[in-house]
């Protein structure tokens, strides 16, 4: 099996819409495909979306 460490986030520019979220599934940090902000009950901002190596949904607090 090989593993994908992620050791290239440097050139991800900030803002520029690329979030990543823990996959419980990959068990690591991946980037959130079709990333879409949400807003919690209590009104913090997430990004909830799904990543793209296994499909699970993957979901973070913050803005994207
Ligand atoms: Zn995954």
């Amino acid at each position: 099996m090989v593993v994908h460490y992620p050791g290239r986030c440097r050139n991800i520019p900030s803002g520029g819409g690329l979030v990543q979220a823990y996959c419980v599934k990959c068990r690591t940090q991946r980037e959130v495909k079709d990333a879409q902000t949400v807003s919690l009950k209590n009104g913090t901002p997430a990004t909830q979306g799904v990543c793209p190596t296994c499909g699970t949904k993957i979901f973070r607090i913050g803005k994207a």
